[in-house]
């Protein structure tokens, strides 16, 4: 399926050399090396969103007779959904169908982040389904890799209503999840999607172009920002500069192992 998309992809855009030498790895226990190429743009100050609800773990807990440590994870990413899908720290809970955790490699070289769950998403409370997440793959898939082999997220885990942009008070609300996704993930790097998430992670108004030829860190992690393949869907002349971000993507992920 890999090659097929990959062919389809770089046909698309008119890119006749197939790229097939950029594999994720088995993420190693040791912290992330942060080369000194990236900028020190100052990492964000993670402020404590609310407290996640308990009370949907105890409740899970309290009907099965065996020691809770056992039938429900209380930690890990397994854990932190449950979590999260108790929270209500923000008004996005009243508009969603289904929280969209995130999915992916537990162990993900790299987590790609986009800005909040849209229609598709939210339905399937999966990421990157339908039509914007078929292009992802092959995006993916164009330089050598499957979505089972990275990690992907939302800055917010439920859909806003229309599909407007999340409020930085949401991001905000949110941003605990996502920090704590990573915490456990450990990945070598973060891969941003569009301007909107890369605006308010990276606490910057900068404009798209600037973000794009750009290298941050978030956390202490080595961050890239490139189109996202909903903006790419209505910007197809854009197809062949997402080839080039995404080959910029691969070589920077290959200098981090
Ligand atoms: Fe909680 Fe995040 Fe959903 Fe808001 S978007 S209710 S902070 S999980």
């Amino acid at each position: 399926m890999s090659d097929d998309f990959q062919q389809a992809y770089l046909k698309e855009i008119g890119v006749q050399t197939p790229i097939s030498s950029f594999v994720a790895e088995e993420k190693e226990a040791a912290p992330v090396s942060t080369p000194t190429e990236v900028s020190t743009y100052a990492a964000p100050t993670i402020e404590a969103a609310s407290e996640v609800a308990e009370p949907a773990v105890q409740a899970l807990q309290a009907e099965v007779d065996v020691p809770p440590a056992q039938t429900v994870p209380t930690d890990g990413l397994a854990g932190l959904k449950i979590k999260a899908e108790a929270c209500k720290a923000c008004e996005l809970v009243e508009s969603r169908n289904q929280l969209v955790f995130g999915d992916g490699h537990k162990n993900a070289g790299i987590v790609f982040i986009g800005e909040a769950p849209n229609r598709d998403e939210d339905l399937a409370g999966k990421t990157f389904v339908g039509s914007s997440g078929e292009l992802f793959q092959r995006m993916l898939a164009s330089i050598g890799l499957k979505r089972d082999d990275v990690y992907l997220m939302h800055g917010v885990k439920c859909r806003p209503q229309h599909n407007r942009a999340p409020k930085p008070s949401e991001f905000a609300a949110c941003e605990s999840f996502l920090s704590a996704q990573l915490d456990r993930i450990q990945p070598k790097m973060i891969c941003l999607l569009g301007k909107v998430v890369a605006q308010s992670m990276l606490k910057t108004e900068a404009s798209l172009s600037e973000l794009r030829a750009g290298r941050f860190t978030y956390r202490g992690i080595p961050v890239l920002v490139i189109d996202h393949p909903s903006y790419l869907l209505r910007a197809q002349q854009n197809k062949s500069r997402a080839w080039q971000d995404l080959c910029r993507l691969q070589s920077f992920f290959s200098t981090l192992h």
